[in-house]
Order: C-alpha cells, then structure tokens, then sequence
C-alpha cells in the first residue's frame, strides 16, 4: 500500500512521530520472518493520540497496529504503508494495591514484577522471559509454568481500557462490555488498542527452590508432568526436550516452590515417586524475582553472538494430553544437532485447560493440555533454510492438528482465513461480530490475516 503524504496532520498532543526511513524501525519482528514497511510510527504521549491516530487512520483508510516490544514473530502486528502505535511510550505504572496492579499497556513485564515484588505481591502468571509488554502478552495470551494453576495471563486480568477501531476508549470487564473484554484477550489487536490494564495480584513469596530432572523416557516424563499438576505440588511446572551429544532426544522436567524461607523446602516430599533418570538432581536456590528473571543472561548471551537479529520461525503448538508423548516424539525424531545449533530451545509443558477462560485461546479439548514450542534459528549460511524451516513447521502443525492440538499463534505457522475460522471454532461468530462492532471500518492489525478481506 503506498503511504499517503501528511501523516504530519494526525491532531496529536505530544508524542513522536516517524516517518519516511526512520519509520523502517518498526518494520520487522522478533522472528525476522515477514517485512512491512509502515507509512510512520507514532509513539503516543497520552491516550488522546492513541484516539486520534486511530480515528485519522478510519478516515484516511489506513491500516493501524499497536506495537509491544516487537516479539511476535510472523508479522501479526506489522502494517504496510500505515500506521504503528509504539505503546511502550505509555508504560506508567499507575498504581499496586493488596490484590492488583493498574498499568499502562506498554509496560514491559519486567517493570511491572519490580513494582509490585518490591512490595510482596507478584501477577499470579509470568511468561519466561520479561521484556514483552503487558498488553503484547495480554493480545496474544501469555502462558509460563504457573499457568497450570492460574491459566494465561489474559485469565488474570480484571479490567482493560480500549481505545478500538472507530477511535471510541471503551472500559471492558466480565461485568461490563463483556463482549469486548472477550474479543481483545488474546485477540492480536483485531479490534482496537488496549492502552490500560488492570491485572489480578497474590502475595509473591521471597524464596524459589528450583529442580531440574532428567528423563530419557517421554511418556514418564509427560505422566510425572500431569501427575504433578494434578496434585498441584509445585507453584510453576514446566520441562524441555533436548538432544544429547549423540543426537538421542533427553528431557527434563523444571519445577519450582516458592516459599517464606528455603527451610521450609522438603525436597523428599516434593520429589517423591517421580520416574526421572537416576542421578544428579539439579537444584537452583534464587529469590523469587531473580526467578522470574532467569533467562536474561541466555539472552545477553544471544545477544552478544547476534543470534537475537536472526530469524526464528518458532513453532508454538498445543497437545491433548493423550497425544502429547506421541507427537512430541515422533517430531523429535526428526530432529537433529544441527537443528538446534546455536541455542535451540523445545519447551514442553502442561496446563489444565479448565483453568483458562479466555474465549480466544484455543485450547486442545482435553483436561490437561501440553505446550509444546520448538525454539529454533534459521541458520543465515543455509540457503533456503526459512523456506525449509517454514515447510517442516507447517507439516508438524498437520500433525500437531489431527492429534486435536491448536495453535498458539505467536509465530508461524500463517494460516489461511478459512483455516483460522476452523481454529477459533465456536468463538469464531463472536469474534466476528465484535471485529464489525468495534471495528467497523476494518483497519485494526491485518498482520495476522484473519479475515477474508485482511491483505495478502
Ligand atoms: C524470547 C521470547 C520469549 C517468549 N516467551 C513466552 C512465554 O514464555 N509465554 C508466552 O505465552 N509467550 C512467550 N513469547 C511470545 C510473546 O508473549 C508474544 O509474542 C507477545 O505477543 C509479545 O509481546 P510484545 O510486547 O512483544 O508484542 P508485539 O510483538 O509488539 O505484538 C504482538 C501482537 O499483539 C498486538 N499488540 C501489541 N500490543 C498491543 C496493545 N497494546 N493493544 C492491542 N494489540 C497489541 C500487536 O499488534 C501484535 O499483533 C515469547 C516471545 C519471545 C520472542
């Protein structure tokens, strides 16, 4: 789409406005996978240009989306020839009572755990790693290793200030404009901008005792897995699929108590009858905010070898519980050192489904389901390789749906229209009914392509 001139009559208070080169910075992601270049970035000042960009972009016809801190990874919120609303310019902390925090949507996570940790309360689910914004996390989901208690971040959520696609700020909540509150958790900016949030908070408690398990057998590992979350035993569960030095798959299993002091830890009873590998247990003492921080230096580290620029076509998937030991090992199969150089990572993990009740995160339809997410970089000396990498991930995906899983769509694969319908199955005429409520002139975030009229 060519980009119009006079971006520069956007009836804004404050905030910055790029345009022409400087606005390439927002025309990529985190998976280095789809380029778009927007017509210009706004990073607003005040809710007010959030409003007023929203309604010059309806009355110009343009394509608008908000932008986090950039991590999606398959062009979900990039716009070509539009407009981007960099959030994180709005990233106030507004105010940490005893059970919840208000916040504006650009805050990134790690800001917000340093507030209310600092006064003994935490959000009650946190993804791996903190440098995401709460309302990227809150437009696609948000899911880590307490979400098999507490479900995704969106479950947490009590109330959400919207400014949607015909520039109107709506306030949302189970109680009030419900239908709204359904169709922006987890609903990729289709409808609008979330530009506040307030979020559910518990009393973080100051110690992690965190142990690390090795297993060779998959299906006791998804067994311990499941048994260990129905027994509610650990405050966060989590495990990862590897390859040893001779290329055979080896797993582990990651659990964590949070506790007052590490003496209250028995080890024996948290460990009890688990079929890991003998051997070696690894065990990790932190506080419970260096926790939560555990994957900054992997990512300094990433960083500083420049594998952070590189493309990720990343493949995050859910499993039925049933099926989850079987898929994941015969994907495993397939896999090979090489693909995991440099840093490869496969997170494996269960949640209880009935703990989410967020319409738009399509769960398997099982009890426990398994996030299953093979964390990959596309090698930039193999010519072909993202194509290559593109098919094989369109392929698992195949695999992954005649099992009954769904996927978490925060990175590939991209699918068609019709094939999202099928996804979003029964909550697909809610959503639909919302997008041509709440965005009537249909210009909210045509990056995923959800819809028969979204661009190629
Ligand atoms: C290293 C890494 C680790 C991750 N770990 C986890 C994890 O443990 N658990 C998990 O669940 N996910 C994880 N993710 C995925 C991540 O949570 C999502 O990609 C999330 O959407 C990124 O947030 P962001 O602030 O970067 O959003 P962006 O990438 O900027 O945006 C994502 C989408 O949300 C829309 N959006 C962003 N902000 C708003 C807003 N304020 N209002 C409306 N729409 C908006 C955008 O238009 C876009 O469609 C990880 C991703 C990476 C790269």
């Amino acid at each position: 789409m060519a980009a119009p001139a006079g971006f520069g009559s956007i009836p804004l208070g404050g905030g910055t406005l790029l345009t022409g080169v400087a606005a390439e910075v927002a025309a990529t992601d985190f998976g280095r996978l789809v380029r778009r270049v927007p017509g210009a970035v706004l990073r607003p000042g005040s809710v007010e240009d959030v409003v007023a960009a929203i309604r010059w972009a309806g009355a110009h016809g343009l394509p608008i989306a908000a932008r986090g801190a950039g991590h999606a990874m398959n062009g979900q919120g990039l716009v070509d020839g539009g407009i981007i609303l960099d959030l994180r310019s709005l990233n106030t902390v507004h105010l940490v009572a005893e059970d919840r925090v208000v916040v504006d949507a650009g805050a990134l996570w790690s800001a917000v755990v340093a507030a209310t940790t600092a006064r003994g309360l935490t959000p009650p689910v946190l993804t791996d790693y903190l440098e995401t914004t709460v309302g990227g996390t809150l437009s696609a989901g948000g899911l880590g290793g307490m979400s098999h208690r507490h479900g995704a971040q969106t479950d947490t959520v009590l109330e959400l200030d919207v400014v949607t696609g015909a520039g109107e700020l709506v306030t949302c909540s189970r109680e009030h404009e419900r239908e709204l509150f359904d169709a922006v958790r987890a609903g990729f900016g289709q409808l609008g901008v979330l530009v506040r949030a307030t979020i559910r908070l518990i009393p973080a408690l100051p110690m992690s005792r965190c142990y690390r398990l090795r297993y060779t057998d998959l299906g006791a590992l998804t067994a311990d897995q499941s048994r260990l979350i129905a027994e509610d035993r650990f405050d966060y569960v989590e495990g990862s699929a590897g390859l040893g030095e001779t290329g055979t798959p080896e797993y582990k299993l990651e659990v964590a108590t949070f506790v007052p002091t590490l003496s209250d830890v028995d080890s024996d009873a948290l460990l009890a009858g688990l079929r890991h590998e003998p051997g070696a247990v690894e065990i990790e003492d932190t506080t419970y905010p260096e926790f939560l921080d555990r994957l900054a230096p992997g990512v300094a580290f990433r960083r500083e070898i420049k594998e952070w620029e590189l493309p990720h076509p990343w493949l995050n998937v859910f499993l039925p519980g049933p099926a989850a030991a079987e898929v994941v090992g015969r994907i495993m199969a397939e896999l090979t050192l090489v693909d995991l150089a440099p840093c490869g990572v496969i997170l494996l993990y269960p949640v209880h489904t009935a703990r989410s009740g967020t319409p738009l995160l399509r769960l398997p339809d099982e009890p426990v389901a398994f996030l299953f997410a093979l964390l990959l970089t596309a090698d930039p000396a193999e010519p072909g390789a993202i194509l290559r990498m593109a098919q094989r991930n369109r392929r698992f995906y195949e695999c992954v749906l005649q099992a009954g899983g769904t996927t978490y769509p925060i990175g590939p694969p991209g699918l068609k229209p019709s094939e999202w319908v099928a996804h979003y199955g029964e909550a697909w005429p809610a959503f639909q009914a919302a997008k041509a409520r709440f965005d009537p002139k249909r210009i909210m975030t045509p990056g995923p392509g959800f819809w028969p009229d979204s661009p190629a």
